[in-house]
């Protein structure tokens, strides 16, 4: 009886996810909200201590399945990108619902930099953010605890957006300027929280990489002299991280960067290589990540193990998946990914450029002091 029943849900699921992909590629007129199929994930998570808990992770997975087997196509096919829009719906589409859930939890933001707040450019030292969204991320500031977590170093981060209303991550987290205890607001009338915090004084240093600087500085140095001779190539210096730029450098001559790179860090078994946007990031291959950076500020803030915690992140790189996994496990939040193109993310919710972002942000810290 058990599995008949589960037949005919798992078939009414699949038939329900065809039309949806059929009304994105224009056989159907659309009607659907995304928002709501998003919001069923986290009530599915919460019903899953429910006596049929188990039956309903099952069909959550046999979903998830469905979904990635459609995710990843043509990403030239502009209905590829409505699909998953679907997945993972605009978060200024889903604004107003997003504000409604959270009413009466403390919301805290966490922002990537570049890609982020910032448009990615040729030249990694002209990446600037505009000065709109510098003011939009201080008001935003201003209302919930923010902090930036990049995969520059901090001080170059910190350079960029001039801002002594947030704190600051660089090196994906491996180099966090933290609050010196945690912070508890006396405001708890159910509605947002208004306290905003003050970095310029209180702020405490953590290095989970500490030890690995040296050889963090004799890599730098030798992967310059080595990748000297390729044009356009640019290594950047990223505190306990190093980024090996070739954005600018000819295609036919990847290939040779790559075996460079990878040559010298034979010596450096220690150290691990990823590969981001015509990056190539070397770092110590510890156990820390930006999603283990998002819980110290949490856990600094005195935050973490509070229920009524609302985080959101939002980020472009492969390296914020990592924070998009925490949120999720976690079960609360709103894990947001900026990008135009069809992308394999643990994200909820998407926001397509920069701009979208500025407006995101703008909008956030209104609702605040609307409040
Ligand atoms: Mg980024």
């Amino acid at each position: 009886m058990n599995y008949m029943f589960l037949l005919m849900v798992t078939f009414k699921i699949i038939k329900k996810k065809l039309s949806k992909i059929q009304e994105a590629v224009g056989f159907r007129p659309s009607h659907s909200c995304s928002k709501q199929k998003v919001q069923s994930v986290w009530k599915s998570k919460e019903e899953a201590s429910d006596h049929d808990g188990l039956e309903r992770s099952f069909f959550l997975r046999a979903l998830n399945l469905i979904d990635n087997s459609v995710a990843l196509h043509d990403e030239s096919n502009p209905s590829s990108y409505a699909s998953w829009m679907m997945r993972h719906p605009s978060a200024l589409r889903c604004f107003d619902g997003l504000m409604k859930g959270a009413i009466g939890k403390r919301i805290v933001v966490f922002l990537d930099y570049d890609g982020t707040l910032s448009p990615i450019v040729n030249d990694p030292d002209r990446a600037f953010m505009s000065d709109e969204m510098r003011a939009a991320v201080c008001e935003v500031a201003k209302c919930f605890p923010t902090a930036i977590i990049s995969g520059r170093s901090r001080d170059k981060v910190k350079v960029f957006v001039k801002l002594s209303n947030v704190y600051y991550a660089g090196s994906h987290g491996m180099d966090i300027m933290a609050p010196a205890m945690p912070v508890r607001s006396s405001n708890s009338n159910g509605k947002h929280y208004n306290r905003a915090l003050n970095t310029m004084d209180d702020g405490v240093p953590f290095q989970p990489a500490k030890k690995y600087l040296p050889a963090v500085r004799e890599i730098l140095t030798i992967l310059q002299s080595k990748t000297r001779g390729i044009q356009g190539a640019r290594v950047e210096d990223n505190g306990f991280c190093i980024s090996v730029h070739f954005r600018q450098v000819q295609q036919e001559n990847y290939g040779i960067l790559e075996e460079k790179v990878k040559s010298v860090l034979e010596n450096y078994p220690e150290f691990c290589l990823n590969e981001g946007k015509k990056v190539i990031e070397i770092r110590p291959s510890i156990k820390w990540n930006k999603g283990h950076a998002l819980e110290y500020f949490l856990e600094t803030l005195g935050l973490s193990s509070s229920s009524n915690i609302l985080p959101v992140y939002i980020g472009d790189d492969r390296t914020d998946e990592d924070a998009f996994k925490v949120i999720q496990s976690r079960g609360q939040g709103y894990p947001i990914i900026v990008s135009s193109i069809p992308r394999d993310t643990q994200a909820l919710y998407s926001l397509r450029d920069p701009s979208e972002v500025l407006i995101f942000l703008s909008r956030l810290a209104k609702i605040s002091s609307s409040k």
